[in-house]
């Protein structure tokens, strides 16, 4: 089977293929809910970090919990939990995003069961010089509460090796994301988000090695396709692969991404240092910012456009969650950006709840 075949079959078992992961290896499963989360010190206490993502299917679930005007991608996450479909979940964390997958998480923890919840505290101020001081004390009791959660102490060699996977899979990801800059790419952006999806959802070592498959599938790959228009997709939470692939049939193909099941995820390595908890902090205090995080969008717009020239990209698709304040406050600056640089852009607003799209798996 062909990793991107591979990929896909576990985005539509994912649920499946974490129970299996659990009956398998004996080890626990915890839930995460924003790109913040960190996942490095999860994988080093043994666990399976998973990604706590929608269905795309409507729903009326959440509305006793959640306001209607809090973006569709958090009340389906919170859906998820209250009808049961990640009762396997040993565990439910987050680092502070926004308000509204904040809303998520409170109410998980009050009406989903789940045996450990924690909240991690990122700084709001991340320009701060006392930022990764901060988020290195939060990490520390992260530490020391999974390890009490697990009866396992997570050692310095434990903490280096889910590092240096998880670098690795960055690095391999970032190979991948090369190919994108051909004339004629070898992948679709919409196998490129089902290979960053699955990254969020299976076990690192295994998504390393269908990775390293890839690579070498990609140099003789023929899509038997025309490139078409060369687009960028830049906004907020996007996994609408279904909608990804209808778009490229009509003629385009997304070339490059800058959403959180994109590049901004994975973008950016933790640098060694002797503090491996400073390390990982220095990681997500300097990653790729997500506007939910940050008001300090200087660096956010240059990294954004030197992808699209990169990338030699002819259009951009501008998109937010609807009611998604943080992306939706970025959008004026982005499409001026590009204005000024002659790409166009395109703004739509997206609301995974109004139909059925790629998740609908139970
Ligand atoms: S950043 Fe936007 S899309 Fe992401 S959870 Fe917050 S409101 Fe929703």
């Amino acid at each position: 089977m062909s990793a991107i075949d591979k990929f896909r079959e576990i985005l539509n078992g994912r649920h499946n293929y974490a129970k299996a992961w659990k009956e398998r290896t004996g080890g626990k499963a915890v839930g995460w809910l924003c790109s913040y989360s960190p996942v490095e010190i999860m994988h080093a206490a043994g666990m399976l970090p998973v990604r706590v993502l929608g269905s795309h299917e409507v729903q009326d679930v959440t509305d006793r919990y959640l306001f209607p005007t809090v973006c569709p991608f958090s009340r389906d996450a919170l859906a998820q939990g209250l009808k049961g479909r990640y009762d396997y979940l040993d565990g439910l964390t987050m680092a502070r995003t926004c308000s509204h997958v904040q809303g998520t998480f409170d109410n998980w923890r009050n009406y989903v069961p789940t045996p450990f919840i924690y909240f991690i505290w990122f700084p709001c101020h991340r320009a701060s010089a006392r930022a990764t001081e901060c988020l290195v004390g939060e990490l520390k009791d992260f530490k020391e509460a999974i390890e009490k959660f697990t009866g396992r102490e997570i050692t310095v060699a434990d903490l280096d090796r889910s590092i240096d996977l998880f670098n690795k899979n960055r690095s391999l990801m970032r190979q991948v994301y090369e190919f994108r800059k051909s004339e004629n790419p070898p992948i679709t952006g919409a196998e490129c988000m089902e290979m960053v999806v699955a990254s969020q959802l299976m076990d690192i070592e295994e998504h390393n090695e269908l990775l390293e498959q890839l690579l070498e599938e990609l140099p003789s790959r023929d899509l038997d396709r025309k490139t078409g228009l060369r687009l960028m997709m830049v906004g907020s939470e996007m996994d609408d692969i279904v909608f990804v692939r209808m778009m490229e049939e009509l003629g385009c193909t997304v070339v490059i991404d800058e959403h959180c099941t994109g590049s901004r995820y994975f973008w950016d390595d933790v640098i060694p240092q002797d503090d491996r908890l400073a390390a990982i902090a220095n990681r997500y205090i300097n990653r790729w910012p997500c506007p939910a995080v940050s008001s300090d969008f200087s660096d956010r717009l240059d990294r954004v456009l030197q992808h699209a020239k990169d990338w030699d990209v002819q259009g951009v698709l501008v998109y937010q969650q609807k009611f998604c304040d943080p992306h939706e406050f970025d959008i004026p600056s982005l499409q001026e950006m590009f204005k000024e640089h002659d790409i166009p852009t395109l703004m739509l607003e997206f609301d995974v709840l109004s139909r059925s799209g790629s998740f609908v798996h139970v």
